[in-house]
């Protein structure tokens, strides 16, 4: 796209993975868990939310290393709504805004630094660089009035 650092694969993040899913996996066939996982639904239901959980993590791993959870002076977001360059609005040392994002996987908890437009009198936080114009995103989630 515009030459943002892809994703780095570390091996402190895959060793955090290997633990999450070596977890899962213990949760599903370990000993303890079998007088839990009886029916089917039981089984079923476990599977799909140690599913969720492990895609949850992937998804926040993932967008904690986009280049916009701290965005470059020089290249700064577009506001949502007009698409022009939207202006910084962080204190000095502030610590960047938690969010907590809906997705498919479940609840996602991100940080991003909180910028505005002047022009729409709004306030905004960008979610992705990567790819964001193949995949569209939720209003909901691209910007808020914090
Ligand atoms: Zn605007």
């Amino acid at each position: 796209m515009d030459g943002s650092p892809l994703p780095r694969m570390t091996p402190e993040l895959r060793e955090k993975w290997r633990k999450r899913s070596d977890a899962a996996f213990e949760r599903m066939f370990g000993n303890k868990s079998q007088a839990e996982l009886v029916t089917f639904t039981e089984r079923e239901d476990m599977a799909v939310l140690i599913a969720k959980e492990l895609a949850a993590f992937l998804l926040e791993e993932h967008l904690a290393q986009d280049p916009l959870v701290e965005p470059d002076q020089e290249k700064p977001p577009a506001c949502p709504k007009c698409q022009q360059p939207g202006q910084r609005a962080m204190k000095a040392k502030e610590k960047r805004p938690d969010r907590q994002v809906t997705t498919r996987a479940g609840e996602v908890r991100l940080e991003r630094e909180r910028w505005k437009c002047g022009k729409c009198r709004i306030l905004f936080f960008r979610l992705s660089s990567w790819h964001s114009n193949l995949i569209p995103l939720p209003s909901y989630s691209e910007f808020s009035a914090c």
